[in-house]
């Protein structure tokens, strides 16, 4: 670490490096020491760049809160209890120097931590001649077991928590507010508050990953790269086919409202866009009533959307789409491929 760095680590430290459940030893050493008390470990980790996954003029809370949000997102689909976390800042020479900015940073981080209960127990903080990078490591713990993306099973309903597409419409309204040549979408102004809400704080589903999975799902992802995208990770995995009615993809009041029965937008915001971190799970219809409970439980609406099918011999797509029960076909598919 070069000398500049420590002031920025000492405020971290200060704003955000104390206490934390089975910390031994947390931010100020080499390494921090865990006590998991006897847990298996879950781990992951997500990097995001300035310009490819946030505007590089993004407010650091914001980004504070959604740099953290999305890697819990993949602890919430595991099922896991989210415990620690450690953080990387790479960032770029500027005159000003980073102060108030991690302050803000801080500030927007903290109140997404304190409410999951997750504590900063150690990083890196680097100067770079590249665009400003963050890269957040989470750690938590199995209490029971794990979903996984393997574990989906013929005539699983597919399920999906809250609302779809409303980060991708987000995203095309700031291109157009930014007047990026290309993005002439006009939404109606007064929803693009709420669209952009859930763009920039997304709301990791904890409580409800670690319900569904002590209730008995086994399958669940966390939706980042578009609904299809995701629903096809688990049927590579799990080796089978799907069935999803378009029509029942759960959508907000704000984004019906600019949705309107356009295709394009529907296969461009909830079927494809990114950023939703919302959970896709498979689950026998057995557990129908059970789910429902604990979403109530959770202030959680969730929706199925389809079902699994048996893998095909000769299979042309892994998922057929329907709309009001007609086959629909959707050229050139893609998932989000973060090309901003
Ligand atoms: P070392 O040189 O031994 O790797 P550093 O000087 O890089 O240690 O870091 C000092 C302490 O501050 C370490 O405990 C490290 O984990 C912590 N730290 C550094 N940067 C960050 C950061 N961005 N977030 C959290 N902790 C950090
Ligand atoms: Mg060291």
């Amino acid at each position: 670490m070069a000398v500049g760095e420590f002031a920025l680590i000492e405020q971290l430290q200060g704003r955000l490096g104390g206490g934390g459940k089975g910390v031994l030893l947390g931010m100020g050493d080499d390494a921090a020491w865990l006590d998991p008390a006897g847990q298996s470990l879950v781990t992951s980790m997500d990097t995001l760049v300035a310009g490819r996954h946030f505007f590089a003029d993004v407010d650091p809370a914001d980004l504070g809160w959604k740099a953290l949000a999305v890697n819990l997102s993949d602890l919430a689909a595991m099922g896991a209890q989210p415990r620690w976390c450690l953080l990387s800042l790479a960032l770029p020479m500027r005159a000003e120097g980073y102060s108030p900015w991690l302050e803000a940073f801080a500030e927007g981080w903290h109140t997404l931590a304190e409410s999951t209960g997750v504590a900063l127990v150690g990083g890196d903080t680097v100067a770079t001649d590249g665009p400003l990078t963050l890269t957040v490591t989470v750690l938590g713990v199995a209490e029971q077991g794990i979903m996984r993306r393997d574990a989906a099973r013929p005539g699983d309903l597919i399920w999906v928590t809250g609302t779809l597409g409303d980060a991708a419409a987000a995203l095309d309204l700031a291109f157009v507010a930014r007047g990026l040549p290309g993005y002439d979408f006009a939404g109606p102004a007064t929803q693009a508050q709420a669209l952009e809400a859930r763009r920039l704080r997304p709301l990791p589903r904890l409580d409800f990953g670690r319900a569904a999975q002590a209730a008995g799902v086994a399958c669940a992802l966390d939706c980042s790269d578009g609904f299809l995208a995701d629903l096809d990770h688990i049927l590579k995995a799990s080796g089978l086919r799907a069935r999803v009615d378009l029509e029942h993809l759960p959508l907000s009041p704000a984004l019906r409202d600019c949705i309107d029965q356009d295709l394009v937008r529907w296969q461009r915001w909830p079927l494809t866009g990114g950023d939703d971190y919302e959970l896709i799970f498979c689950a026998p219809p057995s557990l129908t009533p059970a789910l429902l409970n604990i979403a109530h439980s959770c202030a959680l609406p969730i929706t199925a959307v389809g079902q699994i099918l048996p893998a095909d011999s000769q299979p042309t797509e892994s998922v057929d789409i329907y709309w009001q029960e007609r086959p629909l076909a959707l050229p050139g598919i893609r998932g989000h491929q973060h090309v901003f």
